[in-house]
Order: structure tokens, then C-alpha cells, then sequence
């Protein structure tokens, strides 16, 4: 038996390709692995590789030795044994050396054919020589591995808490391009799962699925993302269909909520508006558009890739159409009331699909008069107007005023629209001594980041304040966040602040949040971000 000792040999000269790399050492050492193949009549056995992650070029069949291999008898029996030609031993057989023999049907001269099943399509070899016992080198290059990251042990911590996401500061190492879908390993090279690996935002990885998955989406094999992603695509839009929306506007894939993170595709009638918000999905959108064409055959789909969060990835903020023909305005019905809606260039698809259950619960208290602040294009307004004595819907945009005004007349509902500043307007009309019996309060995340946290909860606090004043006893106060730095129970004592401060009684009839087309997904805050608020100033 021939002892299994380290020599560092190089590959020869010719062996490379590339000039650069023949000329540097070190990186011959890091980048370069070695694949031992000892040919028998007609079918080749892999005896060695080096590396201790030289698993990853034949899909996980090598056992990892921690131990030296000169010390290892299973190493030692595994060269000896099958291996023909000492010297190719001595050439890979490494302190930290991964070692298992792996017998595959191939033809040892077929070269192409030994590639394309070790080196996978992207096969980065770099060289191959035939040594005199008939055996055959292979030296490959590592960037043809499977793309895999490792992470910390707090990284691997948050993935048991149930949070697909892992942050720059707990990737250890990576081997992977931007967008790859990467094999996740844990600090001692446990297979964790896949992700989706950003080389750009701070969430580096977004987990797909976990190795821990019984049955399936083991983490030691290759994962066909793009079949995952259309069964779970399959699997978003059967639940959307069970619910029995009322209707033809609503979200299809939520993000992490579907298991399909930072994809987000809603449905407007016949067409559909989707959103790649992270390098990962970026690269699949042609396979996601496929999947969507498939199974709802819509006329048209667009992508709404115009979010300020793909600049964090690296990606371009486009608006285009992915597939067939999407019209400048998409007519769709929401409880009742129909609204003419601008996918291109409407505030996020076109309308704030989220609240569609907010508004319809609200509708039932809703009379006398009503005054929606932060209208947009008339969501709350136009579904509580239809019970009101009076309207008056305020929004700072000109366009989302012009908007309530088209879909009002559309509707046949009379609403007066403003265009002004809610934090003045809630001002002037307490100087003017107005009442409201319905007050409506939905402006946007008030809170982007932790920083903007205090600022948000004074801006929070002001308009809850002015708008109880101006509520008339045993009025409604609907009142939402959608900043998700502002949990239920911080906003619940903002609200308390402003009932304190406005000396009214206020009791909650209802604590609601974002649609069930927009689920929460458990472990994941990020995930519960809009909070709605009914209550009644008691007498
Ligand atoms: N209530 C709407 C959605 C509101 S989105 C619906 O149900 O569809 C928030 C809106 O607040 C946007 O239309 C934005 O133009 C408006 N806005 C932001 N700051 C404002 C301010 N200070 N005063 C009035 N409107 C404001």
C-alpha cells in the first residue's frame, strides 16, 4: 500500500489554459482541485480528490475526513485498494483530503463525457494529462463547484428561528457568483440548505429551502429551483383561489410568505404585475414568467421592478412587459367598487391591495360624515363613502386627488377631494371647529428604518391626536401603520398617547391588519407590517 502523503505537486504547465494561472502559485492552491480517475476496462473510479470540499465536484459522495489522511486506515484501504497508479496518489492526497471511491459508468477515454459528469455544464477544467498506469488528471478549476456560502454559527441560529434571511455579517465564506442559488453550509460544513445569494445587499442570502425539509429539498443534492419555485408559484395562487376574494385585484406571491422571498406577483383582472426585488429572483424572472403564463394564461404581465430596494441589490429600477400586451389602464372591481388603474406608473403595482379587508370591515361603521386622510386614488373613501352623508378625502399628490375625482364620478359616489398637507389640514379644520363621525387614517410608512423610529412615532401621535379631536362622540377612527418598525403594541401606545392627550375615551372594536392575500409569515416581522386600528370615542 502505498502511504498516502502530502506532496504539493502542481499541475504541469500544460496542463492549464490560462497563462496567468500556471504563473501563480497560490492560486493554483485555491482555486485549482484535483479529480484522481483510475481507469478500468470501460468504466472509471474516481479514487481521490483534493480539497476538503472536493465533495462539491462529485455532488456530495466524498466522505470529508477531518483526520490526516496518513493516520486514516479507510483512506490508506481506498488507494490502496483501487487505485492503480501510485503516483496520481501522491499527487492529491492531502492533509485534509476527502476520500471515498465513487464508481461511475463512463468511457475513460471520453473526456467531454467525464466532464459534463463531474464538472456539471459550466465545467471550468483547467487540464488533464493521462499518466503512464492509464489513469487520467483532471484538474479543475473550484468556480465550477456548486455556488455554495458558509455561514456563522448565528447565521445558522437565525435559520433554526424560522428567518430565511442571513446577513453579510454572518457569511463566512462564499463561492458563488451575484444571483446564484447556492447550497448554504453551516460553520462545520453541514449542508443547511438553498438560497439565493446577493453579492450586493446586506441580506446576502435568502433561504429557498431547508435541508432539514423532510423527504425533500435535501441540501447535499442540486436543487431545481426554478421547479420549486413553480410548485411553490402553484401552491400561492391554489391558496389565493381558496379564499374567495371579493375582488379582481389581489396579491398572488407574497415574498418570504409564500416561501418564494422577494417575489411579489398581483393580479389586476386579466393581467399580472410582479416584482424581483432581489438579484436571485432577478435572474429567474424569464422561468417565473413561464411558470405565471402557464398556469393563469394572463394577457399580459409586467414588471414593476421600479422599487427603491433593487438599487440595494445592484439592479436596475425598470418598468417593462415581460409577456403579451399590458394596456395603459387595467379596469378591476375591489368590494364593489370599480377603479381604473395605472400598473405602470401607480404607487406600488397600481393600487394598496392590502387594505382591501380593512376598508370592507371599516364600511360597517362608517356614516354621517367621513374624512379620509392619505386617500391615494380613493380606496377608503369611495368604500365608506358609499354609507356616508358626506365625503372629503385628503392627499398631498395632485394625481392621487385627480384620480379620487375620476374613480368617485365613476362610481357614482359623491366625494369632495383635496389636495393638501393631512398634518396642516387636520390643523385647519379643528380651527374651523369641524366634526367628522368617520375619520380615516392611512398614511405611508411613516418609519423606513430604525432611525426614522422616534420621528415616525411623533408624526404617528400628531394625526391620532387631531383626528380624535375632530371626531365626534361615538365616532369611528380607523387608523393604520404600515411601517414595520412600528410593531402592533408600539403603535397601540402611541394611540393610548393621543386618546390621553385628546382627554376622549377610546374603546378598539377591531384589530386588523394586512389582507389575507398578504399573510404573515411566522419568525418573520418583516413580514407583519400593516396594522389597522378601529375604534370609537365613546360619548
Ligand atoms: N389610503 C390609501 C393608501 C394611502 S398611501 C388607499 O386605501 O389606497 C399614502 C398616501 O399618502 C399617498 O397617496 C401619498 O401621496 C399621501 N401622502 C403622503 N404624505 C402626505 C401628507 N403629508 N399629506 C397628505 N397626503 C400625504
Amino acid at each position: 500500500m502505498p502511504a498516502a502523503r502530502e506532496r504539493r505537486r502542481q499541475p504541469q504547465g500544460q496542463d492549464f489554459v490560462r497563462e496567468p494561472e500556471r504563473d501563480d502559485p497560490a492560486a493554483h492552491r485555491e482555486d485549482v482541485g484535483v479529480v484522481v480517475l483510475a481507469r478500468q476496462p470501460r468504466r472509471v473510479e474516481i479514487v481521490a480528490e483534493r480539497r476538503a470540499d472536493a465533495g462539491d465536484f462529485v455532488r456530495g459522495d466524498l466522505l470529508a475526513l477531518p483526520a490526516a489522511a496518513e493516520h486514516d486506515a479507510a483512506i490508506g484501504a481506498a488507494l490502496g485498494d483501487r487505485a492503480p497508479d501510485a503516483d496520481a496518489d501522491e499527487r492529491i492526497v492531502h492533509r485534509r483530503l476527502a476520500v471515498r471511491a465513487v464508481i461511475v459508468d463512463a468511457v475513460a477515454e471520453r473526456r467531454q463525457r467525464l466532464l459534463e459528469m463531474f464538472l456539471e455544464r459550466e465545467a471550468g477544467m483547467v487540464g488533464a494529462d493521462r499518466n503512464p498506469h492509464g489513469g487520467i488528471v483532471l484538474y479543475a478549476r473550484s468556480a465550477v463547484r456548486t455556488p455554495s456560502v458558509v455561514i456563522s454559527s448565528r447565521g445558522e441560529e437565525r435559520l433554526h428561528d424560522g428567518h430565511p434571511w442571513i446577513y453579510r455579517a454572518d457569511v463566512a465564506d462564499v463561492r458563488a457568483q451575484a444571483g446564484d442559488v447556492v447550497l448554504v453550509r453551516g460553520p462545520r460544513a453541514r449542508a443547511l440548505g438553498h438560497a439565493l445569494y446577493s453579492d450586493r445587499s446586506q441580506i446576502a442570502l435568502r433561504m429557498l429551502a431547508y435541508t432539514a425539509a423532510p423527504g425533500q429539498d435535501r441540501g447535499d443534492v442540486q436543487l431545481d429551483a426554478d421547479a420549486l419555485i413553480r410548485r411553490r408559484i402553484d401552491a400561492a395562487v391554489a391558496f389565493r383561489d381558496s379564499l374567495a376574494i371579493e375582488a379582481t385585484a389581489y396579491r398572488l406571491v407574497h415574498g418570504e410568505a409564500d416561501l418564494l422571498p422577494s417575489l411579489i406577483v398581483d393580479r389586476y383582472g386579466e393581467y399580472l404585475v410582479v416584482q424581483a426585488l432581489s438579484q436571485g429572483m432577478d435572474r429567474r424572472l424569464p422561468a417565473i414568467v413561464v411558470a405565471l403564463s402557464e398556469r393563469l394564461q394572463p394577457r399580459g404581465i409586467l414588471a414593476r421592478n421600479d422599487p427603491r430596494a433593487r438599487t440595494l441589490e445592484g439592479l436596475e429600477q425598470r418598468v417593462e412587459v415581460l409577456a403579451g400586451e399590458v394596456p395603459e389602464r387595467v379596469a378591476v372591481t375591489e368590494v364593489g367598487i370599480e377603479y381604473d388603474v395605472d400598473l405602470r406608473r401607480g404607487q406600488k403595482t397600481g393600487l394598496f391591495l392590502d387594505q382591501r379587508e380593512n376598508r370592507a370591515a371599516a364600511a360597517q361603521y362608517a356614516r354621517g360624515r367621513l374624512l379620509d386622510c392619505f386617500s391615494y386614488n380613493g380606496g377608503f373613501a369611495l368604500v365608506l363613502g358609499r354609507r356616508c352623508r358626506e365625503t372629503i378625502a385628503i392627499d398631498v399628490s395632485e394625481d392621487a386627488v385627480a384620480r379620487v375625482r375620476e374613480n368617485a364620478a365613476r362610481n357614482g359616489i359623491a366625494v369632495e377631494a383635496r389636495v393638501g398637507n393631512v398634518f396642516d389640514e387636520l390643523r385647519g379644520l379643528e380651527r374651523l371647529g369641524e366634526r367628522f363621525d368617520t375619520i380615516v387614517l392611512d398614511p405611508p410608512a411613516f418609519a423606513k428604518n430604525k432611525a426614522a423610529v422616534e420621528n415616525a412615532r411623533a408624526g404617528y401621535k400628531e394625526i391620532n391626536l387631531r383626528a380624535l379631536k375632530l371626531l365626534a362622540p361615538g365616532g369611528t377612527l380607523v387608523t393604520c401603520s404600515c411601517s414595520y418598525h412600528i410593531s402592533e403594541a408600539a403603535f397601540a401606545e402611541i394611540v393610548y398617547d393621543a386618546a390621553l392627550d385628546a382627554q376622549a375615551h377610546v374603546t378598539v372594536v377591531e384589530k386588523r391588519m394586512q389582507g389575507r392575500d398578504h399573510p404573515v409569515l411566522l419568525g418573520v416581522p418583516e413580514t407583519y407590517y400593516l396594522k389597522c386600528f378601529i375604534l370609537r370615542k365613546l360619548q
